[in-house]
């Protein structure tokens, strides 16, 4: 966070303008008195875990159950993963033999327990923004078992509509209140792929969160206008401030409705160029949406969730289903399937290996296919066979080595051969395309574009590898920018090279779901942009106003800018002139976690 004055910035995980007093909710850790328990009273000691244990359940099947009714079904899972922590016997048992054998208390041998769980979670990138739902589920228990009101919310709340400040937003404190008490939520913990912040989106609750150390400037009373778009709070803000958010907010809301209309538009520049909108698919719930926001393709199917939670591979013939059906749902248009990108943020194999210091630099993505073929084999297998009646192709991440693109030629010929001598339908020609997500890539990007049918750029991880920022730090979220020069030449060298070669140049990465940086990715030549599949009206929305000419001028500017700042400035002022003025109330969200992490 970066407090400039009155204005604190953190990172907008949902969004909308609100204004009204904060409330601050403090989560924090009761004091657990020092005992020692009889031998006689154990058994009793350990009844009265179980006693919390499911009263604590009994709360959370409640949340589910209104997270059910008022953000949906998937949303309610959030809270089986809490309610999974309850029933882990082997956690319980763990508590129950600290009682036990060192005559503990429930409530400290439980805080010992969830003490040492936390600590884990917050060691393993992929636990890590997990951690808050932990803390729900450990307060609530301690709160229990110390027979003390759950969560210490302060009387204000529910008084008159506030927006509620606290250090990290559990999923509870999220669906617990309605919108006639809780207008907004600020943490100082947390980014937009926190379940809380996945929650307060789906309720249509603004939010930011990554405010570090917020509560120190902040006294429940106190007037605030939150930002959930831009990912601000302007302190006690003045009558004219409070008017220019509402006017702001209102805007925004009709912005939607036009939005929603642009769907069925065609889009084209004003200069009559015709732009590619290709959606990005994480699940296969996700593929209606896209088509109902009008992708024309998938231009990112990522494929990690058929591995998810599962101790074997998926089957060749269940990828053939799964592949061919999103084919045959985008007929004749191309979906991009990637191959598995495990590890680093994503899912580790899991296979019981040793915990890597450095996952993000370690044994991931490509680097996994390549060195267990057996696990890419059948992923490539079951795309050419799925190619033989789909527009299939084939995209590996994380490229980093002229070799690596050689391998994967290596073996789709092989198996190519194999699936003939087996007598299946196979469909020879699958496209090949690398995702440019690496400096490696950029650079040698003249030689990896010979071997390449299409490149298209993970700006998430182009960013991330670039200045050497972890993309899900939320310490780190001002850091972390795709308008830094050294991206926005890396974009321009990528998309150049690949226009001399003649190959298809896309952007897959979140860069392209935001305005100011779909208007820049235009100006520097790209044509072909993927985004998930709610942000496709926007895009389109934005590619109407666009005239290229003007685009060009403005990326030509900002390949002369030294800082992020300047490139900022310079696409501020461009956006601010040629396009539709509310285009600069749809922020970048920073911090671009995968969203595949979030089922994880
Ligand atoms: C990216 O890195 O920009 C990208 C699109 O891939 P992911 O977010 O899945 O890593
Ligand atoms: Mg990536």
């Amino acid at each position: 966070m970066k407090p400039a004055g009155r204005l604190l910035i953190g990172i907008g995980v949902s969004p909308g303008v609100v204004v009204g007093p904060a409330v601050v909710v403090h989560l924090t850790l009761p004091e657990i008195p020092q005992r020692v328990v009889a031998r006689k009273d154990l058994k009793g000691e350990a009844t009265r875990l179980r006693a919390a244990v499911a009263a604590v359940r009994g709360y959370l099947e409640t949340m589910r159950g209104r997270a059910a009714r008022r953000a949906g079904p998937e949303e309610a899972k959030i809270f089986d993963a809490q309610i999974l922590m309850l029933e882990d016997e082997e956690f319980l048992g763990g508590v129950e033999g600290l009682i036990r054998q060192n005559q503990l208390s429930a409530e400290r041998a439980f805080e010992f327990k969830a003490l040492e769980m936390r600590a884990l979670w917050a060691d393993n990138p992929r636990l890590r923004e997990r951690v808050a739902d932990l803390t729900g589920v450990h307060f609530r228990v301690l709160q229990h078992l110390l027979g003390q009101p759950a969560d210490r919310v302060p009387e204000e709340l529910g008084r008159q509509p506030a927006v509620v400040f606290t250090h990290e937003l559990t999923p509870g404190l999220t669906v617990q209140f309605d919108r006639t008490e809780v207008m907004g939520y600020v943490a100082e913990e947390g980014t937009r792929t926190s379940h809380a912040a996945i929650l307060a989106k789906s309720l249509g609750i603004p939010c930011v969160m990554g405010l570090v150390g917020c509560l120190e400037h902040i006294r429940s009373g106190m007037m605030v206008i939150l930002d959930g778009s831009r990912g601000t709070v302007l302190l006690n803000p003045t009558p004219q401030e409070i008017e220019e958010a509402q006017a702001q907010e209102r805007r925004r809301l009709e912005l939607e409705l036009e939005l929603e209309r642009a769907v069925a538009q065609p889009a084209v520049t004003l200069d009559g160029a015709r732009i590619t909108l290709r959606g990005n698919v994480d699940l296969p719930e996700e593929l209606e949406s896209a088509a109902q926001h009008g992708a024309e393709g998938v231009g990112l199917l990522r494929t990690e969730f058929l591995i998810l939670g599962r101790s074997d591979l998926p089957t060749e013939d269940e990828q053939v289903l799964y592949y061919t059906r999103v084919g045959e749902r985008f007929a004749g248009q191309p979906v991009v399937v990637r191959s598995y990108d495990l590890g680093g943020d994503k899912f580790p194999l899991n296979q019981g290996l040793e915990p890597e210091a450095n996952p993000f630099l370690g044994w991931r993505a490509l680097r996994v296919c390549l060195d267990r073929p057996e696990i890419f084999r059948g992923q490539i297998r079951a795309l050419l066979r799925a190619r033989a009646r789909t527009n299939v192709h084939l995209m590996i991440p994380l490229v980093t080595q002229v070799e690596e693109v050689e391998r994967t030629r290596e073996l789709m010929a092989e198996e190519t051969e194999r699936l003939r001598r087996e007598g299946l339908p196979v469909g020879a020609d699958l496209p090949l395309g690398i995702m440019v997500e690496t400096p490696a890539a950029v650079v040698m990007m003249d030689r990896l574009i010979e071997l390449s049918d299409f490149v298209s750029v993970g700006t998430n991880d182009l960013t991330q590898y670039t200045l050497v920022v972890d993309r899900g730090n939320a310490r780190l979220a001002e850091r972390f920018s795709s308008f830094h020069p050294a991206v926005v030449r890396s974009l321009k060298a990528v998309v150049d090279a690949a226009g001399r070669a003649g190959k298809e140049a896309a952007v897959c990465g979140e860069m392209a779901s935001e305005p100011a940086g779909a208007y820049l990715l235009l100006g520097l030549g790209y044509r072909v942009l993927s985004t998930s599949p709610p942000r496709l009206p926007m895009v389109r929305w934005l590619v109407r106003q666009v005239d290229l000419a003007q685009a060009k001028g403005t990326a030509e500017a900002a390949l002369e800018a030294r800082t992020t700042r300047e490139v900022q400035e310079v696409l501020d002022a461009a956006v601010a002139q040629h396009l539709d003025p509310r285009a600069l109330g749809v922020r970048p969200l920073p911090s671009p976690r995968s969203r595949t992490t979030l089922k994880g």
